[in-house]
């Protein structure tokens, strides 16, 4: 785990073509403030060291760099920074020695091989680049070599730019540089891949090249090659975060820390632009899905390398969709195999070719399903700790309860949220969660005003949490209504008004009669006497009892919901929908005048704030879709995921929203967020004196 600490956020007074951090500033998310107590407080809390990060963290007035890094020294022993070197003077290099700073550049060649970085004209780029040579070489000579990111694109990885980095690596070398991170190039823009992204196989032979290199520099190392051998070998405890399944709602390997002490995520997970906060849980379900989807189908199904690649780092997944794996599979792909065949010419035995893998996966899979990420190594050591156990293998599934109420029904998903900023979470989660237990309370209400006059004196339903049961049905006496429960079979396609809560049973409110009848038509197996007692459209019913909730959502369809249908339930995975179960259709028209009357009777009831909520909640713009069994859901205030019950097919739905402006609403480059203010695609900022 590495603290990213970034003052500025992604501010940097270069504009490199290629940036990661390209969308977040195309949409207008740049903040030039900072407080430096409350970064420092939230890096005690994670627990330093921290990295200096930007952006461009020398664009800092330099008495609080010095503030920080001396705090560095006094709270850690010692800090770092990230640079792209440009700003570096003697008064830093002076800072660094002074507070123990480890220095790492980023740069990509001499001279116009690192045109890319650029700086608003070529020859301020030239101008630019000659600082950086000069600070790399003034670094080496006054404090200690840098560490060096270099990022391998056109302009200076093709076949012909290569003897020049290898003259450029043998120069840093002798100048003591030790330590030389090369990544693939992200592409998060059609202009960046049309003029900078080399093809797979120029990649390839830009990595094999510098591979053969490094054995000619001793004691320089470029990582990766060292990595994806020990990945081949089961020693993974010390490989990059790209190897071990990051969840791109949390990105263990990366705490970033803005200026105003937010916590965020790795950048490159920001593909439209938002800088979410963390999620509060990890989760694995892009791994999950990897596994069981076709490669043909952006997937990593029965790929021998899975156990070591796992679909490379989200950042980089294809179509900048993180339910899909890394767009330079091709390029992993042939790196195991030419390492693999080195190996087994070396005479040794990659987990590849071993048997043993395959039990290694399922274990890995059923290690992820339970939200656990163990390295290859753990894995082995289970495995033969295991066999010499004589222990069979096996899941420790929870089979369900004894009283049978959830026992054929799927076990809810676990749903991960991650909002847009921290003031947004505090405002709405308390709000989502009063909404839940009002969705309970509602059924009390409802039960009191449709029964007596309903046809056949019907009951108010709802799926409610078990340890609610009690209070809501002494809720329901005082009402002078009677109460049951019964297991959740009996409203299939039910929403659960608690979403976390695994336990649920079906909350029956009506007349003593009407409770009475409908109890025993279920136990006796009467359903469709059952369903004629149960307060909801027939359509409806018919259809939640007629559909397999595994079957929903097989198909390839793009669905826009207009305004004009006021109530929907894409946000039923938090429990949040008028209607008890999944409406037949979305313009169902008896559904939508059941949640029209079930809306003014929540208002006449006094829960007046929660219907304002609710409506607030009803007017946002949303995505959500499904891919490779994941969900994903979009609001402008929040994101959440989960494993669908499906396991094929993709489907987008789109609700356009009624707000003009959702408070607190983020801005970002595609729906359903506010579209950025206007302005040129990259923000020029003065260099600091
Ligand atoms: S998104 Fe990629 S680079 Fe960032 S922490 Fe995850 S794996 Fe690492
Ligand atoms: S090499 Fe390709 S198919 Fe195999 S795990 Fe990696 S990304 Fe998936």
């Amino acid at each position: 785990m590495g603290i990213e600490l970034r003052p500025l956020g992604v501010a940097c007074n270069l504009a490199c073509h290629y940036c990661y951090q390209n969308p977040q500033r195309d949409a207008g998310n740049q903040r030039m403030t900072y407080d430096l107590d409350k970064m420092k407080a939230e890096t005690l809390r994670i627990g330093g060291p921290f990295t200096l990060f930007g952006g461009e963290p020398l664009l800092m007035r330099f008495e609080d760099l010095e503030n920080l890094f001396a705090w560095g020294l006094e709270s850690f022993g010692s800090s770092a920074i990230q640079t792209n070197g440009v700003l570096i003077e003697g008064r830093h290099i002076d800072l660094f020695r002074r507070y123990k700073v480890s220095v790492g550049i980023s740069m990509d060649g001499p001279g116009e091989l690192n045109n890319a970085r650029w700086s608003r004209s070529l020859e301020k780029t030239r101008q630019s680049t000659a600082l950086v040579e000069s600070a790399i070489e003034r670094l080496c000579r006054e404090y200690e070599p840098p560490g060096m990111i270099v990022t391998l694109h056109k302009g200076n990885a093709t076949a012909d730019k290569l003897p020049l980095m290898a003259d450029w690596m043998r120069r840093l070398h002798s100048l003591g540089v030790r330590s030389l991170r090369l990544h693939l190039l992200e592409v998060d823009h059609a202009s960046v891949r049309d003029t900078l992204a080399l093809s797979a196989r120029e990649n390839v032979q830009a990595l094999l090249a510098f591979a053969e290199l490094q054995s000619s520099l001793p004691g320089m190392y470029f990582d990766l090659f060292e990595e994806m051998e020990a990945l081949l070998e089961g020693r993974d405890q010390k490989v990059g975060c790209t190897w071990r399944a990051c969840d791109p709602y949390t990105t263990e390997a990366v705490q970033g820390i803005e200026g105003n002490g937010q916590s965020s995520n790795c950048g490159r997970t920001n593909k439209e632009g938002v800088g979410f906060i963390k999620a509060s849980e990890a989760g694995f379900e892009r791994y999950v899905a990897l596994y069981r989807t076709p490669q043909a189908e952006n997937g990593c199904q029965d790929c021998r390398f899975f156990l070591m690649c796992k679909g490379q780092c989200p950042g980089t997944s294809i179509g900048g969709d993180w339910r899909n794996r890394t767009e330079h599979c091709e390029e992993w792909k042939q790196l195991f195999g030419i390492i693999e065949r080195r190996m087994i010419q070396a005479g040794k035995v990659p987990l590849t070719i071993q048997p043993l893998r395959f039990d290694l996966e399922q274990r890995q899979i059923e290690a992820w399903e339970r939200g656990e990420n163990p390295s290859i190594s753990r894995t082995l050591a289970e495995w033969h700790e295991g066999r010499a156990g004589g222990e069979q293998t096996g899941s420790s599934h929870d089979s369900g309860g004894a009283n049978g109420f959830h026992t054929a029904i799927p076990v809810p998903p676990k749903v991960r949220m991650s909002w847009v900023s921290e003031s947004a979470r505090q405002k709405w989660e308390v709000r989502l969660e009063k909404l839940q237990g009002m969705m309970e309370e509602m059924t009390v209400h409802a039960a009191s005003v449709f029964a007596p006059g309903a046809p056949a004196n019907r009951c108010a339903v709802r799926l409610v949490a078990e340890a609610n049961f009690l209070q809501l049905r002494e809720m329901a006496v005082a009402q002078g209504r009677a109460a049951a429960l019964l297991p959740a079979q009996a409203l299939p396609r039910g929403i659960r008004a608690r979403s976390r809560e695994t336990a649920s049973g079906v909350f029956l409110a009506g007349t003593e009669e009407s409770v009475l009848r409908a109890k025993a038509a279920w136990e006796s197996g009467n359903l469709q006497a059952f369903q004629a007692l149960i307060d909801l459209p027939g359509c409806c019913l018919r259809r939640a009892w007629q559909v397999d909730p595994g079957s929903v959502g097989t198909s390839h369809a793009a669905v826009d919901l207009p305004a004009s249908i006021p109530v929907h339930t894409l946000l039923a995975p938090l429990g949040i929908s008028v209607l008890p179960i999944e409406p037949c259709s979305f313009d169902c028209p008896w559904a939508l005048e059941a949640a029209a009357q079930w809306l003014e009777l929540a208002a006449a009831r006094g829960y007046a704030s929660e219907s304002g909520w609710l409506r607030e909640c009803f007017s946002w713009s949303i995505s959500w879709s499904e891919l490779h069994g994941v969900t994903e859901v979009k609001t402008p205030l929040f994101r959440m995921c989960f494993q669908s019950p499906s396991k094929a097919g993709s489907r987008l739905i789109r609700r356009i929203g009624t707000a003009a402006e959702v408070d607190g609403g983020a801005r970002g480059l595609s729906f359903p967020y506010l579209p950025p203010p206007r302005q040129p695609r990259l923000v020029e900022i003065g260099v600091a004196q």
